[in-house]
């Protein structure tokens, strides 16, 4: 099969054959469809995680998966309702189904996690062996392109404005900020409006073109941040909403200046979460974080319920998608095109 592998950190991926992987019996082989690729793609290679995880090489990347069930393990049980042929997304944070957090379903933030696309076996090939408990059956009129971002992209942002949510940071009577128009940010400001309660929603970028793109995915209002001092983005943020801070935001950057910006703009009481990984540090003031209880939340990817409910929110026709399909012989391309921001949108690749 063809596949996409890093062998060296830094370096251009292989496209290169290699067998088609066997599958253990509680596996399913998953022939692959389309998959997303990711800023993290990037920085996989360029080594960012390396001081966190260093993984071996070969690595096949690609970790927003979907395709269709090619073959299913002996002791995968008939109850999961699987059949060859079915059309399936890969739930990504493949936990080891023991520890308290994997009890409880935050499989993704087990101690002993694996990522499909971070090992041997990853999106960018044409089969992958995933767990049966890691796939989620979907509607087959769904279209593959549109499945794939929706297991990171499109499920990283659902899972902070929950947390948001959940946090009591959302109303009718609050302003939430979506910071970083990129591939997440596209999809946070749907979720801001589905879930938000009726808060108001303004999205905050550089680029004109990602501003436009959240406007028309429905953000209520969209600020420029290009150039402008904290002072002045408040502001605006003030004529477009009648008050100059934040009550909650979701930062799908994590650059260091926007989570500078953010804080310089969040509320008494306000909920920041992030799950951007832009930067890798951040610098702020304690004191107002302190005396303005102020509450920052991490936000990781998401796990299998998020995942299935993102996938009820698309089968109801409530995703819209902004994207940038290519093919396989592409993806060294579209690594470089991702690196420098030249992507608006989710890049998606399909086979
Ligand atoms: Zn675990």
């Amino acid at each position: 099969m063809k596949a996409a592998r890093m062998h060296e950190y830094g370096k251009a991926v292989v496209l290169e054959e290699v067998p088609v992987p066997d599958i253990q019996p509680d596996e399913i082989l998953v022939r692959v469809r389309a998959c997303g690729m990711c800023r993290s793609d990037v920085q996989l290679v360029d080594g960012y995680f390396r001081k966190y995880a260093d993984i071996p090489t070969p690595i096949t990347l690609g970790h927003e998966i979907t395709g269709v069930v090619h073959k299913i393990g002996g002791i995968v049980p008939k109850s999961s309702g699987f059949q060859e042929g079915d059309h399936v997304v890969v739930a990504p944070g493949w936990g080891d189904g023991t520890c308290r957090y994997c009890q409880i379903g935050n499989t993704h933030i087990c101690p002993n996690v694996r990522w499909p696309g971070f090992g041997p076996y990853g999106g960018f090939a044409e089969f992958i062996p995933v767990p049966a408990r890691y796939l989620i059956k979907v509607d087959s009129r769904l279209k593959f392109e549109e499945l794939a971002p929706l297991t990171d992209a499109g499920m990283t942002p659902y899972r902070g404005i929950k947390k948001l949510r959940d946090a009591g940071a959302l109303g009718p009577d609050r302003v939430l900020g979506i910071f970083g128009i990129g591939g997440l940010g596209g999809y946070a400001v749907q979720y801001a409006k589905l879930l938000g309660s009726g808060a108001t929603v303004v999205a905050f970028a550089r680029n004109p073109d990602k501003l436009a793109i959240a406007k028309e995915l429905g953000a209520d209002h969209v600020i420029s941040i290009k150039g402008k001092a904290p002072t002045d983005i408040s502001k605006e943020l003030s004529k477009a909403t009648g008050q100059g801070d934040l009550d909650a935001i979701m930062d799908c950057a994590g650059a260091p200046e926007m989570i500078q910006l953010g804080f310089n703009l969040l509320s008494i009481s306000g909920h920041y979460a992030d799950a951007g990984l832009v930067g890798d540090r951040i610098d702020i003031p304690l004191f107002p974080r302190v005396s303005r209880e102020q509450t920052f939340h991490g936000s990781f990817w998401g796990n299998y319920t998020d995942l299935s409910e993102v996938m009820a929110l698309a089968a109801q026709g409530k995703i819209r998608h902004t994207l940038r399909v290519f093919t396989f012989d592409q993806i060294n391309e579209y690594i470089d095109r991702l690196r420098t921001g030249q992507v608006v949108g989710r890049a998606v690749m399909k086979f």
